[in-house]
């Protein structure tokens, strides 16, 4: 990558990952979409490409071991539990958790169903221990007006369920958490506190350490929605000090169909399951049945096995390009989209304008072309984009669109795919103008 010359426009930082590399281990990228086009993925944030390592260890699992894991005394189930544990280790090494912290859910929309119905089942469990994070009238659930509608949903139906009250953190014209109230909202009811770490429609990367210690000093737990932070920059659960870690396997190069859930052990320890049957259990009978500790508990009926492997080995491979690295290169390329997108007229960035404590989402709006609009002409030129509230309608609502375009990056984008972003919202512009 080159560096170009001052006054040459946005500047192109050397990037800390060989993008030529990585592609190569990306089958996907080989095709072309539309006519022959290079595929330009900058839809990473919805969900990210697989690379070879982690197609293999999907197919090395069926191929060799497939059996269901922690059930049947044969070879194959004994293998199959022994990788599936493994992978268990590996992910929760990641993130600096200890393997009985982490819990396989589909995906982070589970995840936080998980805790959100763990916590109303709470208030009719029979067992003493379970009815600690027991939610009711009078209790508060705190969440923010960037929430992803995954971290918002589960909060309000928990709220109708329970008679607790939901209650907002709102955004600054910047597009930041405005935390002018935040000793008014998180307050002694405040039973818990769910905030992301970084806002898949902004960008923007949150404060957690502010919340964390306001909402710890009342009492409250603390459920970190890492969907889009976890995959782009390292994340160690002991620094965080949350109380719950939950995201996505497919956003972070790794299958489709699992997800995960960490939470402290003693936290986890008092929480009643969600799903029931087999698998959680520890004693059945007619009358009643016992449950297993964390995290048998949470994981009833055969767990996505493969999926879980190929996790694993996702996570082997973002270690091996180093998370620093990830993180690093992810801002070079936001510094540059954000100067190569001021540099076209009426185009206007929604979410923060710089670096700082922000991430690789880039949401932006075209003057006199609708969103949906620039999406099309960009497909047409095989740059993969989202369009619409990105599952985050009241932000939208907030900024006073209808919609955006967002474009997302990872390990596989280079400067020449944001130089295709930058020349598509100008064939859009030319197109519609
Ligand atoms: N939270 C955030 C910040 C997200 O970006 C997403 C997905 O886009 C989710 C939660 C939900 O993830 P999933 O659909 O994998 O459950």
């Amino acid at each position: 990558q080159t560096v170009s010359r001052p006054g040459a426009g946005a500047q192109r930082a050397p990037l800390p990952l060989d993008v030529e590399a990585i592609r190569a281990d990306f089958p996907i990228l080989t095709r072309t979409v539309r006519d022959g086009k290079r595929l330009v993925y900058l839809d990473s944030g919805a969900t990210s490409q697989k690379p070879r390592q982690v197609l293999d260890a999907e197919r090395w699992f069926y191929e060799n071991i497939n059996a269901a894991p922690h059930r049947g005394a044969h070879q194959l189930a004994e293998e199959a539990t022994g990788a599936y544990e493994e992978a268990r280790r590996t992910i929760g090494a990641f993130i600096g958790a200890p393997e009985n912290e982490i819990v396989f859910t589909r995906n982070t929309t589970e995840a936080i169903n998980l805790v959100a119905y763990a916590m109303s089942n709470a208030g009719t469990a029979k067992e003493p221990e379970f009815r600690t994070y027991a939610v009711g009238q009078g209790d508060e659930i705190v969440v923010t007006e960037m929430e992803h509608h995954a971290d918002l949903i589960p909060w309000q139906q928990l709220c109708e369920r329970t008679g607790a009250t939901l209650r907002w953190l709102g955004l600054t014209d910047g597009g930041r958490l405005d935390l002018s109230d935040l000793d008014t909202v998180v307050n002694e009811r405040t039973k818990l506190v769910a905030v992301t770490q970084q806002s898949n429609i902004l960008g923007t990367i949150n404060p957690l350490e502010e919340l964390v210690a306001r909402a710890h000093a009342v009492g409250a737990l603390v459920l970190v929605d890492g969907a889009q932070s976890v995959p782009h920059q390292p994340v160690d659960v002991t620094a965080l000090g949350a109380d719950f870690l939950v995201f996505s396997g497919h956003k972070m190069l790794g299958p489709t169909g699992v997800g995960v859930l960490w939470g402290r052990y003693d936290v986890l320890d008092k929480l009643p399951p969600f799903l029931t049957g087999g698998s959680m259990i520890e004693v059945v009978r007619m009358e009643g049945s016992t449950f297993m500790p964390p995290p048998q508990r949470f994981e009833a009926g055969v767990p996505m096995t493969a999926q879980v492997i190929g996790l694993g080995a996702a996570v082997d491979y973002l270690q091996a390009l180093g998370m620093d690295k990830v993180e690093e290169h992810e801002k070079a390329l936001t510094g540059y989209a954000l100067e190569k997108l001021a540099e076209i007229p009426g185009v206007t960035v929604i979410g923060p304008a710089d670096t700082v404590a922000r991430g690789g989402a880039i949401s932006f709006t075209v003057e006199g072309v609708h969103p949906h609009d620039v999406g099309q002409v960009l497909d047409d030129l095989g740059i993969a984009v989202r369009v619409g509230h990105h599952c985050a309608w009241p932000v939208v609502r907030r900024y006073g669109v209808p919609a955006t375009t967002r474009a997302t990056f990872y390990v596989h984008t280079g400067y020449d795919d944001v130089d295709a972003l930058a020349d598509g919202i100008r064939a859009a512009q030319k197109f519609f103008g």
